[in-house]
């Protein structure tokens, strides 16, 4: 895509600095080293993001996306963006949305390919997405449970909270996929098809989080209080309110090694030792291999009152 660059001269001329074209964005410093011991440039994590933009649209297209921007290159510099800014890429979507003090505040979207790699471009190593998308703010269309084990905690652990969450989703009738997040933890993420709204969703998750902790309180817990999280897994339901992001399936993480938040089977994640276990080249060659969540574009299913109040008595 380099004969885009017009006007620029030759590669020779323009210097090697002066930029690489993918997905039709032309991306400044692309010899920028991200991740050091590893030697990922800026360039890979865009040819990265490129790859992937057809599996992670599928699950961020169209939502309100929060960027975690590392524009120096440098993961330990980095910042969480919620709202555009001015002189952004126009490939950058951007929609007005109502926040809870009543403000307006433009937030971005993800529309295409091109949006994704121009994000990478103004520095973007992650992305987190809303639960509903910009056209039908106030219905989630997937609710997320993240598992967050305490420090002492061993990844079987956090395996065994997963089936258990699943399990008793399972009981309701929901179906759930897993993710690893590329950190410490999995998300168990139940797609909906958008009837309910947030105060259904959101109570939903809390009531079963709340449920699971109360029936093993030695093992789970349903606040966030980090004191009372000692050798437990905290359930964060929070993540199932308006406003609220998890991290986008298919992001790079902006931790050691460039670890991506992959999707995986059931059956998978049987024999997964670490939530961080696939780096970019890892990731990437996944995606020639079968969806591991292809059967959920098949799945119709709600949150109903009928079962917030079946978790919540307990
Ligand atoms: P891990 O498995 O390591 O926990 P994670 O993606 O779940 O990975 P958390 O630290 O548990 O990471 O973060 C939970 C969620 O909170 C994230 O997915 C993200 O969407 C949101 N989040 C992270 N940083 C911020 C921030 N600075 N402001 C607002 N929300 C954030
Ligand atoms: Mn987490």
């Amino acid at each position: 895509m380099t004969d885009k660059n017009t006007g620029a001269g030759t590669s020779a001329a323009r210097g090697k600095d002066d930029g690489d074209w993918v997905a039709g964005v032309r991306i400044s410093h692309p010899e920028r080293v991200l991740f050091k011991p590893e030697g990922i440039r800026k360039i890979d994590l865009a040819r990265y993001y490129e790859a992937a933009s057809e599996r992670f649209l599928e699950h961020a297209q169209g939502r309100p996306v929060s960027l975690l921007r590392c524009p120096q290159g440098d993961i330990a510099h980095c910042f969480f963006q919620k709202h555009a800014s001015d002189g952004f890429p126009e490939a950058i979507g951007q929609v007005p949305i109502r926040e809870s003090d009543g403000g307006t505040e433009n937030y971005m979207v993800i529309r295409d390919v091109e949006g994704l790699v121009a994000a990478v471009q103004v520095g973007t190593m992650e992305f987190h997405i809303w639960g509903s998308t910009a056209a039908e703010l106030e219905n989630p269309t997937r609710m997320v449970f993240d598992l967050d084990p305490d420090a002492g905690l061993d990844f079987a652990d956090v395996r065994k909270a997963a089936v258990d969450l699943r399990g008793v989703l399972d009981a309701v009738g929901l179906k759930s996929l897993a993710m690893v997040t590329g950190g410490k933890g999995v998300h168990i993420v139940v797609p909906l098809d958008g009837r309910a709204e947030w105060s259904t969703v959101k109570d939903f998750a809390k009531a079963l989080a709340v449920r699971l902790a109360d029936a093993a309180p030695d093992r789970y817990i349903a606040t966030m209080s980090k004191a009372k999280r000692k050798d437990r897994i905290f359930i964060d339901w929070l993540r199932n309110e308006r406003g609220a992001t998890a991290v986008a399936p298919y992001s790079v993480r902006a931790r050691k090694g460039g670890p991506v938040a992959v999707p995986i089977s059931w059956d998978e994640l049987k024999t997964l030792k670490a939530a961080n276990g696939f780096a970019i080249n890892e990731a990437l060659e996944r995606l020639g291999g079968p969806d591991p969540w292809r059967e959920a574009g098949t799945w119709r299913q709600s949150v109903t009152k009928a079962m917030v109040e079946a978790v919540g008595a307990s």
